[in-house]
């Protein structure tokens, strides 16, 4: 409607002007003509000449017809340069701001439909820079003040930006043609009135904000290492803080470019995903997999039997596979490799200076060119009335507990509904726990659609986890969780409370807040992973926005790169295609948009399922839970711009999408490729039929049909 009602209007004002051949006064001999016969009448009627030139001034350059310099030089000629440029200046600003919103309502919408993904990175720049773009589009006179009005409509920058930006950064032009406006008679042409210097000026203004923002930049970075002083030679190329995902492979791509590098560990090699994270949780639920399978044997014509679950051994064989890995991320391996690891804690002294309390004992002083913080994350204990006396585990304790134990907690609250979360409650549930799950949110797993949460919910409570979404933990006594619901009380009792409701930063205790590097959630870092101190970098966890493995590792290469050659390139950590996985059973795996955050960004999306009960792989494996879910832009093109799958090793199955999505391949190629049979890979390509059937040519088919039966005879 209110689309309707833009293009009315602007429809309405070109009419007129077509109608009414108003173009032949919006020409300099047209105008010469106008402002003579005006001249006389203005004397009498000064303000309703004002009033009248300001409203047509606004609706040509709202409905971006040509005719605003002509208009310009005529403000000139009526009202002399000081009132001229007043009057220009405002009836542009207003009628450039009429034409951006007019773009926005009318257009915008569609375009993000459409390039949604791609625009993103642009919005992303206009957020941090729109002003400066402006202003620069503003100044510097080749492109056209209609087109940065529409231009500027289809980008994300707020109204009120563009409004007082547009009318600072055309100040200087309107001034230049409204004072040849006042020598009317003497123009013969437009381009007369700005000569070559003039425009020169005008480009050399339009860069100014950059140099100034570049100056900026350099006295930031000044002020940053005041007080510092910086060493004439460096003992190493870089120093990396952290030998987890992301420690481990900056030092390694140091080491590899042949930069002398040392990777300092505190506790052990490998980090939080090989010790107490990805490796043990996995191996798991494994472990909990074969109990369920034992369990539900009758599903493969087997008779079912109840598994004994010896926990200390299914512990050993968790900690077994900790210790087969342990060899690729070793002190020995990466030394092999060329860096040098120092076990111990390392502090950041100054921007060049690392201080390591060894582990063996002594201190160690290392000045160094660049830094790599890969601190990684920790446990969130929330304050909790009780929580410290009640003996609570997190993944960082809970594997030591384990391996004391010679069953499974009988009882066990898992506070969180996230992917740790779930994880953990079904794996326990599968190894004999009664388990309740405790969930403050009103979903299981939040970030994910709500066919995927409901899944998740079905899933749980099918191995007998007792899911209280919508429950506040409130206090704890003794061993009795203690949550809020709909405002009464409900009590969980327990015999282990496993804490999973997220995972903090590391960001204390080694000397970032002593010299000044800027944190809030985690370490605050420019595009480049770089924090404020240029030779500083952080990756993974304590870098953030994500939590995984795979982009703590993704991440390291930019900071290594960037921070061993940033002086000749520097790179931009690119986050377009993040996979996610949650190792439910079955998993519930992720890749770009799903159906909420394209509602919440406002993206026109299509949406394509395939059943897995409908899969020959997954029906002969009695694997049929689950779904293929595909976002394609609303408008009928394949691109891929999200998919979701729930089902056996969907993890795995997720790779063909995250691969298409990196490299740009629709789905129509998705379905010209062949996929082994009888496999659950297949899903992918049958849900790429799917699309493709919603899409078939009808009428083609029409004509097709008739062609058949005419060779019939
Ligand atoms: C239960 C659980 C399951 C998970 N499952 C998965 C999964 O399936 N897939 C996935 O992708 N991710 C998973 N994750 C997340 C994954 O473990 C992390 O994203 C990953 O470990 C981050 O790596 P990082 O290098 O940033 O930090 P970390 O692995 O935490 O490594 C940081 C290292 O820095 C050391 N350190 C800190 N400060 C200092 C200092 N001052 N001096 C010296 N050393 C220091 C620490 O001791 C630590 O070893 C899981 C996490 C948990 C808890």
């Amino acid at each position: 409607m209110k689309k309707l009602a833009i293009l009315a209007a602007l429809a309405a004002v070109i009419a007129a002007y077509f109608v009414f051949d108003l173009g032949e006064y919006f020409t300099l001999a047209g105008v010469k003509a106008l402002a003579a016969d005006l001249a006389a009448f203005q004397e009498r009627n000064a303000l309703a000449v004002i009033a009248g030139f300001f409203i047509a001034y606004v609706l040509v350059t709202g409905a971006s017809l040509p005719g605003a310099a002509i208009m310009t030089l005529a403000a000139g000629a009526l009202f002399g340069v000081v009132w001229g440029t007043v009057i220009v200046s405002f009836a542009s600003t207003i009628g450039a701001t009429l034409a951006f919103l007019s773009s926005r309502h009318v257009l915008r919408d569609t375009i993000e439909a459409r390039f949604g993904e791609r625009l993103k990175a642009i919005n992303a720049g206009l957020e941090r820079d729109g002003a400066f773009y402006l202003f620069s589009l503003r100044m510097i006179p080749v492109f056209p003040f209609f087109m940065v009005n529409l231009v500027m409509g289809l980008t994300r920058i707020r109204t009120t930006t563009y409004m007082w930006v547009s009318q600072l950064g055309m100040l200087l032009g309107t001034i230049v043609y409204v004072n040849a406006g006042t020598q009317l008679a003497r123009i013969d042409s437009l381009s007369g009135i700005a000569s070559p210097a003039v425009l020169g000026s005008f480009v050399l203004l339009g860069i100014v904000p950059w140099l100034a923002k570049g100056i900026i930049g350099v006295l930031q970075r000044r002020k940053a290492y005041a007080g510092f002083k910086r060493p004439r030679k460096f003992d190493r190329n870089m120093v990396v803080i952290g030998a987890g995902s992301a420690g481990l492979v900056s030092a390694l791509i140091a080491a590899t470019v042949k930069a002398k590098v040392t990777l300092v560990e505190a506790h052990k090699m490998g980090g939080d995903c090989l010790n107490t994270g990805c490796v043990p949780s996995k191996a798991l639920i494994k472990s909990a997999k074969v109990a369920s399978m034992m369990r539900h044997a009758d599903r493969y014509g087997l008779t079912p039997a109840e598994p004994q679950v010896p926990f200390r051994e299914v512990i050993a064989r968790v900690q077994g596979a900790v210790k087969a890995i342990e060899p690729h991320d070793s002190v020995e391996r990466y030394t092999g490799l060329g860096v040098d690891v120092v076990e111990g804690y390392a502090k950041i002294v100054d921007p060049w200076t690392v201080e390591i309390a060894r582990n063996d004992g002594g201190t160690q002083r290392l000045t160094t060119r660049s830094i790599v913080i890969a601190s990684g994350a920790e446990p969130v204990v929330p304050p909790i009335p009780g929580i410290e006396a009640s003996g609570y585990l997190t993944s960082e304790t809970m594997w030591d507990a384990f391996a004391q134990m010679d069953a499974a907690p009988a009882r066990v609250a898992v506070l969180g509904g996230g992917p740790i979360g779930c994880e953990l409650s079904q794996a326990l549930a599968r190894l004999g726990s009664k388990v309740t799950q405790v969930e403050m949110a009103e979903t299981l797993l939040g970030r994910e659609d709500g066919d995927v949460s409901a899944l998740a919910r079905e899933v749980l409570e099918a191995d007998g986890v007792t899911v209280l979404t919508g429950h506040k933990a409130a206090r704890i006594e003794g061993r009795t969780l203690i949550a809020e619901h709909g405002g009464a009380e409900v009590r969980v009792p327990f015999d282990a409370l496993i804490v999973a409701v997220g995972r903090k930063a590391r960001l204390t205790g080694f000397g970032l807040e002593d010299i000044g590097v800027d944190t809030a959630k985690t370490v605050v870092t420019d595009e480049f992973l770089a924090t404020k101190f240029p030779n500083i970098f952080a990756a993974g966890d304590v870098a953030g926005p994500f939590q995984f493995t795979h982009t703590a590792s993704h991440q390291a290469w930019y900071a290594s790169v960037n921070a061993l050659f940033g002086m000749f390139r520097k790179f931009k950590a690119d986050y377009r295609v993040i996979p996610a996985v949650t190792f439910l059973d079955p998993e519930v795996a992720r890749v770009g948009l799903n159906e909420r955050e394209a509602a919440e960004q406002g993206i026109a999306v299509e949406v394509t399922r395939y059943e897995l009960d409908d899969l020959d792989r997954a029906i002969a494996e009695s694997e049929t839970r689950g779904f293929v879910k595909i976002l394609t832009p609303a408008g009928g093109k394949d691109t891929v711009l999200g998919a979701t799958i729930v089902g056996a090793h969907a993890g795995e199955l997720i790779a063909e999408y995250v691969l298409a999505m990196k490299h740009g391949i629709g789905l129509n190629k998705i379905l010209g490729t062949i996929h082994a049979y009888p496999t659950l890979v297949e899903a992918n390509k049958f849900a790429a039929g799917n699309w493709k059937k919603a899409h078939k040519p009808e009428s083609l088919l029409k004509w097709v049909e008739r062609y058949h039966a005419w060779m019939r005879g």
